[in-house]
């Protein structure tokens, strides 16, 4: 089999380039790991994407300009960037918005509860399922080909040219059944290593065996890691992710969204000793969520267990699961596993620390903690009311960083400093060359939307040329 142009994932990125591709001219054809029904990757989870514009829109509420755009982005990553990627990234994010809207998606405003992101991001009507299905018919429409249930298990590639990829798709009796697929360009887009839990233990140690994956368990790393074997160039620090903190009780893969929780500011969270360890009101939630994924990661057993009383239960989102309850702090503490005494011991000091104040979880209001070890800088309220609440948090890990080396024109670098002709990535799986470490809410179907066009675009032109 021939296709002028070979695309590795099923995802937006994967998307992204294959229409590009097939307007520039090229046959296209996209081998997805997952079978059909789960086609699509972590997008299938997403809801927004993070887009650069200097208006409102009627759905967008104002302008996001490119230079605010890098402010926030300079911010959550503490400068480790390539800055002129970034820059490209947050300029082309300009042209998304009506790229998509193009090839069938649909927007609307944003929801409710989400973080606050009207002005900045742009909602996927339908979700990241509803996006997906009118790219993948778009491209269908264009002619793309694409393999279900087909996952790329080798490379040929020499001195950085990329000539073909063994993909396995199926069983043949007892032995995997795979075809070698031959291009005369290919684009990785088959998403970061966070659904390998031994390469997450490679990274974090035996601790990653308690992580939650949010997403898809089809991005293995595979594709990463023959890449790396070819000789390509990585960037980005291995134990470097998206990670937050979700409900215990979530699926170990797929659990996506809703398995979130936004209580935290809103109570104190002990670990498995029944102590605190982190300032749950340091900062209103949309700013904080993302760092919890790695605190509860580093405590004993990767567990934390949020409290909370009667009058907080209605101030955060509904979770899917219902919270332990009980009319004592020694019957909840039961419940969850821990020492009642401890957690009564905890609770108390807590308590005995809150300074009283008007409360308003709207704005960083007074009530915080006096000569308390850690402090709770804001919305700390005595945990007194009954009946009191417990949710279990473990680290969900959304994304992993480390991937491979890309310039502008997502072409992928080789370890020697030289550039593939022919061999390009998008999305996750280079993310890291913009997010070296922090995230901001929508950037990433921002990189991959944004790269997937580009590596379309130069693989159809390298094709014609
Ligand atoms: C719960 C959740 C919510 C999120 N919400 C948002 C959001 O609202 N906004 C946002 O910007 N980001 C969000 N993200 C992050 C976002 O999902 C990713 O940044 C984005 O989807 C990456 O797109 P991608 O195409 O690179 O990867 P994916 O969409 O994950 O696609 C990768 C594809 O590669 C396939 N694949 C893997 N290995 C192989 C192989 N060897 N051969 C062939 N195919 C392979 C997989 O099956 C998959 O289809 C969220 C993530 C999660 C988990």
């Amino acid at each position: 089999m021939t296709y002028d142009v070979l695309i590795a994932g099923g995802g937006n990125a994967a998307l992204c380039a294959a229409i590009s591709a097939a307007k520039g001219g090229a046959s296209v054809c996209i081998v997805e790991a997952a079978p059909k029904a789960w086609r699509g990757g972590n997008t299938r989870h997403t809801r927004n994407c993070r887009l650069a514009h200097d208006e409102g829109n009627g759905i967008l509420t104002g302008p996001y300009p490119v230079e605010e755009y890098m402010e926030d982005l300079m911010r959550v990553t503490k400068g480790v960037t390539d800055e002129e990627l970034a820059a490209l990234t947050l300029e082309r994010s300009k042209e998304v918005w009506d790229f998509l809207a193009e090839n069938g998606v649909h927007f609307q405003p944003s929801l409710g509860g989400t973080l606050s992101l009207g002005r900045t991001n742009a909602f996927f009507m339908g979700g990241g399922r509803s996006m997906l299905n009118a790219l993948y018919r778009t491209a269908e429409d264009l002619g793309v080909v694409v393999y279900y249930d087909a996952a790329v298990t080798g490379l040929e590639i020499e001195d950085g040219f990329f000539l073909a990829a063994d993909v396995t798709h199926g069983w043949d009796g007892d032995s995997p059944k795979a075809d070698r697929i031959e291009a005369r360009a290919f684009v990785a887009a088959a998403g970061g290593f966070e659904a390998n839990i031994e390469w997450l233990t490679e990274a974090w140690g035996p601790a990653a065996q308690n992580f939650l994956i949010r997403g898809t368990p089809y991005n293995t790393g595979g594709l990463l890691r023959l890449l790396m074997d070819a000789g390509v160039q990585t960037t980005g620090e291995p134990d470097q992710c998206h990670a937050v903190a979700v409900d215990g009780r979530a699926p170990k893969f797929d659990g996506g969204i809703v398995t979130r929780l936004d209580c935290v500011p809103f109570g104190v969270v002990l670990n498995a000793d029944a102590k605190r360890f982190y300032d749950e009101g340091e900062d209103f939630w949309p700013k904080r969520y993302a760092i919890w994924g790695r605190l509860v990661a580093a405590q004993p057993d990767q567990v934390g267990h949020v409290i909370i009383d009667a009058k907080s239960f209605d101030l955060f989102m509904p979770s899917v699961f219902p919270p332990e309850t009980a009319n004592t702090l020694e019957e909840l503490a039961t419940k969850i596993g821990l020492d009642p005494e401890q957690m009564r011991q905890t609770v108390d000091t807590f308590n005995a620390a809150c300074v009283p104040g008007a409360f308003d979880h709207t704005v960083h209001d007074e009530c915080h903690t006096e000569g308390l070890e850690p402090p709770k800088s804001h919305w700390a309220r005595p945990i007194s009311e009954p009946p009191f609440y417990a949710y279990t948090l473990r680290p969900g890990i959304t994304f992993t960083y480390m991937g491979v080396k890309v310039n502008r024109d997502a072409r992928v670098v080789m370890e020697n400093g030289t550039v593939s002709p022919n061999l390009f990535a998008a999305g996750e799986i280079m993310a890291g060359n913009i997010l070296g470490q922090g995230y901001l809410a929508g950037i990433g179907m921002t990189i991959g939307s944004v790269f997937g066009r580009i590596a379309g675009t130069e693989a159809a032109r390298h094709v014609r040329n």
